[in-house]
């Protein structure tokens, strides 16, 4: 009689780094029988059944094949929350988790009712992480994407932030259709120069193109972000924009033709200078 392996078994045969099988047999379990990830190693004589079987030999063979693990499970954690990720969204990164601390610093100053605008949300995961710890924020989150917008909605409903954070269809401030003031303005653009090799390695190559590449240097949307940021910020009031690991000069010199002030450098916990945040004179 064959025996069908167990969960030790299926772990110790399997082709992924030792961490990647077990995040994805974890969820296995989650998903088939509700089980927590410490069943693991608390049952790891179980043998699954047919359909959990299929699916751990499906999840397998496609992070084989490269797909990123936040699409495998559908869900990528951000700050303090977790969000619903799909193909049509850029994956959240923790280096964009300083954006959003950086928002909640000024926020935390301004000490009121904040309005506050995140363009090119994607997932919703700066919005959403920076509405469900600022209570008295009210968030505008752009996608020109119908499918990104989607998916940041429906985090927003599973969230339970909703009534906090408003969605707009469009290309940056062509989203916005009435002349608000912003406190804040924060943005993680598209900024891989078109035909960058990164484009074509690991995760990258599953996300959309439209969400990573300006398809030209690199700076064209975050010029256009800045270039713009006149008409919609309150004058005091702060953008903050996430960039390349190089290019930090250039953005700097994008704020400074834009005339704001206090310009500063902030750097992710690698160490690469990541945002650039400016305010707007008084
Ligand atoms: N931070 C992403 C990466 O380097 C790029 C995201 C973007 O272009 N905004 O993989």
């Amino acid at each position: 009689m064959s025996s069908s392996p167990s969960l030790r078994l299926l772990l110790s045969d399997c082709v992924l780094p030792a961490n990647e099988a077990r995040i994805l047999l974890a969820h296995v379990l989650e998903k088939h029988y509700q089980l927590p990830r410490s069943a693991l190693l608390s049952r790891d004589d179980m043998v699954l059944n047919e359909a959990a079987s299929t699916d751990w030999e499906a999840l397998v063979s496609r992070r084989t094949n490269g797909d990123p693990i936040a699409y495998l499970l559908g869900k990528k954690g951000f700050h303090n929350i977790e969000l619903l990720v799909a193909p049509g969204v850029l994956i959240p990164r923790p280096e964009t988790e300083l954006l959003v601390d950086i928002a909640l610093g000024e926020i935390a100053k301004l000490n009121q009712p904040t309005l506050i605008l995140d363009l090119g949300t994607g997932s919703g995961a700066i919005a959403l992480a920076i509405a469900s710890a600022a209570p008295l924020a009210t968030v505008i989150a752009t996608d020109q994407s119908p499918e990104a917008l989607g998916i940041a909605r429906q985090n927003a409903q599973l969230l339970d932030l909703h009534n906090q954070v408003e969605f707009a269809q469009g290309s940056w401030y062509e989203a916005l259709d009435n002349r608000s003031l912003f406190d804040v303005i924060v943005s993680n653009p598209p900024y891989i120069a078109n035909l960058d090799p990164h484009l074509t390695q690991g995760d990258l190559r599953f996300e959309p193109l439209s969400a990573l590449t300006d398809y030209a240097s690199g700076l064209s949307c975050l010029e256009a972000i800045i270039a713009g940021v006149d008409q919609c910020l309150k004058p005091g009031g702060l953008i903050a924009v996430e960039h390349g690991f190089d290019q930090s000069e250039a953005v700097v010199q994008l704020m400074q033709v834009a005339h704001l002030i206090d310009i500063q450098v902030h750097l992710d916990l690698a160490g690469h200078s990541r945002v650039v945040s400016g305010r707007k004179s008084l």
